[in-house]
């Protein structure tokens, strides 16, 4: 069960649709073969809550979360983060996943979370992995 049931929520879906999503960026290659550091540019804070703040919270069971191989409760993290309580979706994460700054990162989120939000219809999916990447 979601932890923060979206039936209650007063949002407007519509214009969350069409909202603009955040573009991913990548590190040059030359820059990338000097460390170990992630390929993709991460969120920062401002970025991550307005991609958050894109998601229409669907009904349980959400698409995203029935896909997680853990279940993590997306909707209600996304929520959370939205309004910059990070440590609370933090900690949201770990009530399914041992180790969420992992999964978020190796996890092919594309096919699995990312994969199945029902904004795929219409635009992009949110971006469910590196919103996660952030907040862990
Ligand atoms: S990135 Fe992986 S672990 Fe994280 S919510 Fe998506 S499917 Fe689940
Ligand atoms: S499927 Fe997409 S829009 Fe629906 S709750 Fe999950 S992340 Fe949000």
């Amino acid at each position: 069960m979601q932890t923060i049931p979206s039936e209650y929520l007063e949002i407007d879906r519509k214009a969350r649709v069409y909202t603009p999503y955040q573009d991913l960026s990548l590190r040059p290659p030359t820059e990338r073969v000097c460390d170990f550091g992630d390929v993709v540019i991460p969120l920062d804070s401002e970025r991550a809550m307005q991609e958050a703040a894109r998601c229409i919270h669907c009904p349980d069971p959400a698409p995203c979360r029935l896909a997680c191989p853990c279940h993590n409760d997306i909707p209600s993290a996304m929520w959370l983060i939205e309004q910059g309580r990070y440590g609370e979706a933090a900690e949201l994460y770990r009530e399914t996943s041992s180790l969420p700054e992992i999964c978020s990162r190796v996890c092919p989120h594309e096919q699995l979370c990312q994969g199945s939000c029902v904004l795929n219809k219409t635009h992009e999916p949110v971006l469910c992995g590196p919103v996660e990447t952030f907040v862990t």
